[in-house]
C-alpha cells in the first residue's frame, strides 16, 4: 500500500566519508553515504545502528560543532562525546532527534515545544475580542508562566492546594509519640519536633482525638517557629524537671508545624521522592478565581472565536486548525464587518491565523491532529515527543543540515506511516540530509540508502554488510535486513488457539474512551492496534491495568516519569468495572521498556537474580572458605569486597578546572569495582570481575555445570540477549533491551499459568529477526496457561496473534471505540476498520 513518493535522486551532490570507525562494537570500519538523501541504517538490535548513526556520525558533528564555540559555551554542556574514529569528512552540522530515554527534563507542553503557544498568545493580544474599555494587553500576559499572566490566587498553577487534619493525620486514635501526625517526616525529623512538643508541654501520650482542638490546630497549622531546648531520650517528667534547672540541652531545636513542613518540603525540596511522599497530605482543588484556567482574569476576558486562551487550548489541535481556517481565507462570518470597523485587527488575524493553520497542519500530517497545546510532554509517548519535535524542525526552514534520527515509526500505525515519509522527504527536498535508524520495512523501502549493520549483535556485529541503494541488498547472503525487504520470509501462518474464557469490562472511561464495554479473550495472544491516538494505551496499559491491579489488591505503584507527577494532580477521570472472567486470573505482570535502574549499579546480572547464584558459587570456592568471604564480600554494593576508591562504580569522576568533569576509570581497581583480595578468589580460574565483563554467550558456555546460572542465561540468549555483557550497566541498556531482560526474569521463573501479561508496543527498536524471537518467548507463555495483551503496529505480528481488537476509528475524540474484534482473518474483512486493509495484504 506504501508506494515510494518520488523517484530517487540518480546522482547524489556529494558523500559523508567515515574511515576507521570503532565505536562500541564497530570493528574499524569505513564507510561512504550520500548526503541530501534519505539514508536508513538497518541490522538486528545490538548491531551497531546507533553507535555508527549516533555514537560516531552525530557525536562528531557535535563535537566539531561544540569545538567552533567559546571555551566558556563549552563549558555549559556536558561532557563532550570524542567519537572513537579516525576521520569523517564531509559531514554537515547535524542535529538529533533521538527518542528519550528517560524522564524529559524540563515541564514543557505541545504548545511550547512546537512554539505554536507564542503566535496563539499574539493572536489574542494583537486580534483578540476585548471586554469594551479593557485595554491591549501583552502576549505575556497570556502565559501563566509569566507575572504579567500568572493568576494571582493559584500563581498559575490551576489548583489550589490543602491540607486538612484529616489528610494529615488519617488515624486520629494514635498518639503523638504513635506517629499521629502522619505529614511529619519519618525517622530522626520526625522524632525531633515530638521531643520539641514535650519541651512546649503537649502531651504525646495522649490519642490525638482526645488532645483539645486548639493544640490541635496549633500543632497542625501554626506559622510560628518556636525555638527551644531539647532533651531526647527524656520522658516529659524528666523533660519539666531538666527545664526547670535549666539543664545545658542537648541541642535547640526549631519547631515547624506540619503544614508548614508539607509545603516547605513541596516547594524547596530536589527530591522527587520527597516531593511525592509530602503530596500524598495534600488535597488539590480547582481554584477558584481562574477556575484552573492558570491565567488572570483580565487575560481571560479576551477572546477569539468565542473562546478564551485556556480552552482554545485543550482543543484538539485538528479542531484548532478548522475554527482558525476561516480567518485565514478571510471567510470568517462577519468578516466584512469586521474589516470595514477594525481593518488593522483583521489583517493581523489573518497573517497570524494563517501562519497557524500552515504550522498545524504538519502536525496534522504526522497524526497528531488529537494532541491539545496545553498537553505536556511527559504525558506524551516518545513517538509522539519525536515526531512533535520532527514537525517543529519541518517548519524551521533548516537547510544543509543532518537530521538523526531514532526510529521515527515508532507508535505509528501503517495508515499514518506515509505521512512520516512526505514530512521526511519535505525535510529532505529542502536540502537537508537525513540518517535514520528504523525497523519499519516500509520505511526501509522508501531509502534512497541503505546502510545494513551486522551480521548479529554486540562482538559479532559491528561490521558493514552493504552500503548503496535498497535494492542491491537483495544480493548480500549474510544480510538478515535482506530476507524480510524482499519478501523471501513468509509471515509464519499460526495455528490460531481458541479463547479459554472472557475478561468482561464495562463502563469504561478514560481519555477519549467514553462508557464502552471491551472483552479480552483469556489464555490466548491477543494484540490491540488502531492509529496513534485512538485510545491504545488508555484501554490496555491505564483502564486494564489499574483494574485487574486493584482486583488483585495489588498497590498500583506509579511509575510515572517524574515530571509528569505535578501535571497529574488533577485526578483523571476514570471508570469502569470488570464484570468476569478474574477468577483465572492470579497475577498481573506489565513489561514495558523503563529501565532496569537508574544508576551504573543495577545491571542484568543483578535484576535478573543471576548474580545470587554466581556469588555463592565463588563463596563456596577453597580460598573463599578458608578466608571466611561469605557471598557477600563478592557484591560491589557491599564494603567488605568491593574497591574503596571508587565504592565499587569502577570509575571516578575527574573534576576539571575549565571543562566539564569526566568520568575516569579508577586508578586503584582499574575499573574491576572490587579490591584486590577479593579478585584473588577465583572459580574455574575466572575472578568475579572476569565473570562481570562476559557476554552472556560466553558465561552460559563457561556455567554449563551450574544448571540455576546456566537456566537463566539460557533465556536471556532465546531472547536475543547474548552479545550483552553480564556487568553491562543498566543505564547503557536500550528500552528494548530493558524490555527483553525484564521477559527473561519472568520466564525463567517457575510458570505457573494464570498470569496476565500486558505490553505496550513490545517491537519498537526491534529488528523483524528479533521480533521473530520475541514472539517464541510470548507463545511460550501462553502455551503455559497465561494471557498475554499486547499493544501492537507491526503487522506480522498482529496477523500472527489469535485475537486482535482494532480501537478506532480515529484519533482522538474521534477514536475511542472498539471497531471490530476477532480473529485476524475477520478484523481483516472489516471494512470500517483502518487496520483492515494492512492486516489483508499479509493474510492472503
Ligand atoms: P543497535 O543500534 O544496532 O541496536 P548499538 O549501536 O546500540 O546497536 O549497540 C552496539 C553494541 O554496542 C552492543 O553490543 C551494545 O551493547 C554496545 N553498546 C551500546 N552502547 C554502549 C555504551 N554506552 N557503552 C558500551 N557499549 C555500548
Ligand atoms: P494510543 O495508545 O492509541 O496512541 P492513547 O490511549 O495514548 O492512544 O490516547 C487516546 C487519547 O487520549 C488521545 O486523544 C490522547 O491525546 C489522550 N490522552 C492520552 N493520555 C493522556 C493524558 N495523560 N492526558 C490527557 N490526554 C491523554
Ligand atoms: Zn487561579
Ligand atoms: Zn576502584
Amino acid at each position: 500500500a506504501i508506494k515510494p513518493l518520488k523517484n530517487r535522486p540518480s546522482e547524489f551532490s556529494g558523500y559523508v566519508t567515515v574511515r576507521g570507525a570503532r565505536e562500541h562494537n564497530l570493528k574499524n570500519i569505513d564507510l561512504s553515504i550520500p548526503r541530501d538523501a534519505l539514508v536508513v541504517f538497518t541490522g538486528v538490535s545490538g548491531s551497531g545502528k546507533s553507535s555508527l548513526a549516533f555514537g560516531t556520525l552525530y557525536a562528531e558533528a557535535q563535537r566539531r560543532y561544540l569545538e567552533s564555540v567559546s571555551p566558556y559555551a563549552r563549558r555549559l554542556f556536558h561532557q563532550m562525546a570524542v567519537p572513537e574514529v579516525d576521520a569523517i569528512e564531509g559531514l554537515p552540522p547535524a542535529v538529533a532527534l533521538q527518542q528519550q530515554r528517560g524522564t524529559p527534563t524540563t515541564r514543557s507542553s505541545v504548545g511550547s515545544v512546537s512554539t505554536l503557544s507564542n503566535l496563539v498568545r499574539m493572536l489574542y493580544s494583537r486580534a483578540g475580542d476585548y471586554p469594551p474599555g479593557q485595554p491591549i494587553i501583552y502576549a505575556e500576559a497570556f502565559s501563566p508562566n509569566t507575572a504579567e499572566g500568572a493568576c494571582p490566587q493559584c500563581h498559575g498553577l490551576g489548583r489550589i492546594y490543602e491540607v486538612t487534619e484529616r489528610s494529615m493525620v488519617p488515624d486520629d486514635s494514635l498518639t503523638i509519640r504513635e506517629r499521629a501526625i502522619a505529614a511529619w517526616p519519618t525517622a530522626w525529623g520526625g522524632q525531633n519536633q515530638r521531643d520539641i512538643l514535650v519541651t512546649l508541654g503537649y502531651d504525646v501520650d495522649k490519642p490525638w482525638r482526645e488532645l483539645s482542638q486548639k493544640d490541635r490546630d496549633w500543632i497542625l497549622f501554626t506559622d510560628e517557629q518556636p525555638r527551644v531546648p531539647v532533651y531526647p531520650g527524656y520522658t516529659p517528667e524528666q523533660t519539666k524537671r531538666a527545664l526547670k534547672r535549666k539543664e545545658e540541652p542537648n541541642y535547640m531545636g526549631t519547631f515547624s508545624s506540619a503544614r508548614r513542613h508539607v509545603f516547605h518540603t513541596f516547594a524547596n525540596t530536589n527530591s522527587p521522592l520527597m516531593k511525592k511522599r509530602v503530596m500524598q497530605f495534600m488535597l488539590s482543588t480547582d481554584c477558584p478565581n481562574c477556575q484552573g484556567k492558570r491565567l488572570r482574569p483580565e487575560s481571560l476576558a479576551v477572546k477569539f472565536a468565542g473562546y478564551d486562551i485556556t480552552e482554545l487550548s485543550r482543543l484538539p489541535l485538528k479542531t484548532v486548525a478548522t475554527i482558525l481556517k476561516p480567518f485565514a481565507d478571510g471567510t470568517a462570518t462577519g468578516h466584512e464587518k469586521q474589516e470595514a470597523e477594525h481593518p488593522e485587527q483583521t489583517i493581523v488575524a489573518q497573517r497570524i491565523a494563517e501562519d497557524l493553520v500552515a504550522r498545524i497542519q504538519v502536525l496534522l500530517d504526522l497524526g497528531l491532529g488529537y494532541l491539545s497545546l496545553e498537553r505536556s510532554t511527559p504525558t506524551l509517548s516518545p513517538g509522539e515527543l519525536q515526531r512533535l519535535r520532527l514537525a517543529t524542525q519541518l517548519y524551521s526552514h533548516l537547510f544543509g543540515v543532518v537530521y538523526v534520527l531514532d526510529e521515527p515509526s515508532a507508535g505509528l500505525h501503517p495508515s499514518d506511516t506515509l505521512a512520516l515519509l512526505s514530512a521526511l522527504e519535505g525535510l529532505k527536498k529542502a536540502g537537508n540530509s537525513l540518517f535514520i535508524v528504523e525497523h519499519n520495512l516500509d520505511v526501509i523501502r522508501h531509502a534512497d540508502w541503505l546502510v545494513d549493520v551486522g551480521p548479529e549483535a554486540g562482538e559479532k556485529g559491528g561490521q558493514i554488510l552493504y552500503s548503496g541503494p535498497p535494492e542491491g541488498l537483495q544480493k548480500v547472503k549474510a544480510s538478515q535486513t535482506a530476507s524480510y525487504l524482499f519478501g523471501q520470509t513468509e509471515t509464519p501462518v499460526r495455528k490460531r488457539r481458541r479463547p479459554a474464557g472472557w475478561l468482561r469490562l464495562s463502563g469504561v472511561s478514560r481519555n477519549n474512551l467514553h462508557d464502552i464495554e471491551a472483552t479480552f479473550p483469556l489464555g490466548v495472544f491477543t494484540t490491540v492496534t488502531g492509529v496513534s491516538g485512538s485510545g491504545k494505551s488508555s484501554l490496555v496499559s491505564q483502564v486494564l491495568v489499574e483494574l485487574v491491579a486493584e482486583h488483585l489488591g495489588h498497590v498500583i505503584t506509579i511509575e510515572e516519569e517524574e515530571g509528569a507527577e505535578l501535571e497529574r494532580a488533577a485526578p483523571l477521570h476514570t471508570a469502569g468495572h470488570i464484570r468476569e472472567g478474574m477468577e483465572s486470573i492470579k497475577r498481573l505482570v506489565r513489561v514495558d521498556q523503563k529501565p532496569i535502574g537508574r544508576t551504573p549499579r543495577s545491571n542484568m546480572a543483578t535484576y535478573t537474580g543471576l548474580f545470587d547464584h554466581v556469588r555463592k558459587l565463588f563463596a563456596d570456592t577453597p580460598m573463599a572458605k578458608a578466608r571466611r568471604y561469605d557471598a557477600g564480600r563478592f557484591s560491589f554494593n557491599v564494603a567488605k569486597g568491593r574497591c574503596e576508591n571508587c565504592l565499587g562504580e569502577g570509575f571516578v569522576m575527574v573534576e576539571l578546572l575549565f571543562l566539564p568533569s569526566v568520568y575516569a576509570p579508577c586508578p586503584v581497581c582499574h575499573g574491576a569495582r572490587y579490591n584486590a583480595k577479593t579478585l584473588e578468589v577465583t572459580y574455574r580460574d575466572k575472578n568475579i570481575a572476569d565473570v562481570l565483563s562476559m557476554t552472556v554467550d560466553a558465561a552460559w558456555k563457561f556455567f554449563d555445570e551450574e544448571p540455576q546460572v546456566y537456566r537463566a542465561l539460557t533465556v536471556l540468549r532465546e531472547v536475543g540477549l547474548g552479545y550483552l555483557r553480564l556487568g553491562q550497566p543498566a543505564t547503557e541498556l536500550s528500552g528494548g533491551e530493558a524490555q527483553r531482560i525484564k521477559l527473561a526474569t519472568e520466564l525463567q521463573k517457575a510458570q505457573r499459568g494464570n498470569t496476565l501479561y500486558i505490553l505496550d508496543e513490545p517491537t519498537t527498536g526491534l529488528h523483524p529477526a528479533d521480533v521473530e524471537k520475541l514472539l517464541a518467548q510470548l507463545d511460550k507463555l501462553v502455551e503455559a496457561g497465561n494471557t498475554v495483551i499486547v499493544v501492537e503496529h507491526t503487522m506480522r505480528v498482529v496477523a500472527g496473534s489469535d485475537w486482535v481488537i482494532d480501537i478506532g476509528p480515529g484519533a482522538g475524540e474521534e477514536g475511542g471505540k472498539i471497531v471490530v474484534a476477532g480473529t485476524p482473518e475477520e478484523v481483516a474483512k472489516s471494512d470500517k476498520s483502518k487496520t483492515a486493509p494492512f492486516l489483508q495484504q499479509l493474510l492472503h
